[in-house]
């Protein structure tokens, strides 16, 4: 349940819904909007009483929030969240930030080399793998605390931010130290331990699809996290297991734009994993941007051929500078698009 307030509500009308709402035993949540506050009501089995708020000081409304993701809803919240760095750069809105980097971090060069390209081409996050979670037990596992160390000296060299996995609740507090942002990847979209644990840390959190998730139990395992106290939640469409074989995934474009209409929180597109192949990565980052993407993650390695673990779908660094060239263009495009519907 969702109660709006006014937008004159005081903040002491505030506190007493607050109040009111924990005294009958469930638990609440200001959300505070450019418009008005609204406070989320959670944690009840059955329908709230409405009647015990209507009354109350400041309150415009209260309306039932029929999904069953509540926090990370736009019915709870219309507005886009839009997750704001030290550096200044924003996802969500209307911007369109670049995540790129290798699948791994494999060597002192190979990740300073990347970083240096793909922040000259224009990316505004620098991605690898230090832990890496990977189908066999015998395939390169990743560098771990020194892939992490590298991670480090290659944004102290760049300025770029780190983006990273973390892989379950033993390694978190260390990636948490180094990462900008935590990526909890496709394995783990329903590990609810590992959910509630990046939901207690004050860091930005990827959340990836599950290879054979419905786009409702990608929202709410998003909602265990926003639940637990992290609200800088971005979803990422990278590709769900089908019936196709010729494609390593099939990318879901619709899942981009269902996301944008079913939640507030930043939506990024992985084109790497979608496809699995690097010839097929620039057709659809260009898809996920003008399907309405915040941003792309996008895997690139100075040498794919020697790569550890992806390198079929990687993209050499020309052609990643291609692409963005593509996506300034079509951005352009859109821009005069929005311009001409106004
Ligand atoms: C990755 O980003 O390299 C990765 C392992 O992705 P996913 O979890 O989507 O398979
Ligand atoms: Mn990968």
């Amino acid at each position: 349940m969702l109660i709006v307030m006014t937008p004159e509500a005081t903040a002491e009308e505030i506190a007493i819904v607050l109040d009111r709402v924990e005294s009958l035993g469930f638990q609440a949540r200001a959300l505070p909007g450019a418009q008005r506050t609204a406070i989320a009501v959670t944690g009840n089995e059955g329908p709230v009483p409405a009647d015990r708020f209507e009354s109350l000081g400041g309150v415009r409304e209260v309306v039932r929030v029929s999904a069953p993701y509540k926090l990370v809803s736009r019915e709870v919240k219309p507005e886009d969240t839009v997750i704001t760095f030290a550096n200044g750069v924003r996802v969500g809105g209307d911007g369109f930030e670049v995540m790129a980097g290798p699948c791994a971090v494999e060597s002192r060069e190979q990740i300073l080399e990347t970083a240096r390209v793909v922040k000259a081409a224009g990316a505004s996050f620098l991605r690898g793998g230090a832990y890496k979670p990977r189908t066999s037990p015998y395939a390169f596992q990743g560098l771990k605390a020194d892939g992490l160390e590298l991670l480090a000296e290659a944004r102290e060299a760049t300025g770029l931010l780190v983006i990273t996995e973390v892989k379950d609740t033993e390694s978190l507090p260390l990636v948490a130290e180094y990462a900008d942002v935590l990526q909890v990847g496709a394995r783990n979209m329903q590990n609810f331990s590992l959910l509630e644990a990046v939901g207690r840390v004050d860091k930005p959190v990827m959340l990836k699809r599950g290879m054979s998730a419905t786009i409702k139990e990608l929202l709410m395992a998003a909602e265990y996290i926003v639940n637990a106290g992290n609200a800088q939640v971005m979803l990422c469409e990278r590709g769900i297991r089908t019936f196709e074989t010729m494609t390593r995934n099939t990318f879901d474009v619709a899942a981009i734009h269902m996301l944008r209409h079913l939640t507030h929180l930043p939506v990024i597109g992985d084109p790497s994993h979608g496809i699995g192949l690097w010839h097929g990565v620039p057709a659809l980052a260009r898809a996920s941007l003008v399907a309405g993407a915040h941003g792309i993650i996008v895997e690139v390695h100075p040498s794919p051929a020697d790569a550890m673990s992806d390198g079929p779908q990687s993209l050499k660094p020309y052609r990643f500078e291609r692409l963005m060239r593509e996506l300034e263009a079509i951005r352009g495009a859109m821009r005069g698009l929005d311009a001409e519907a106004r």
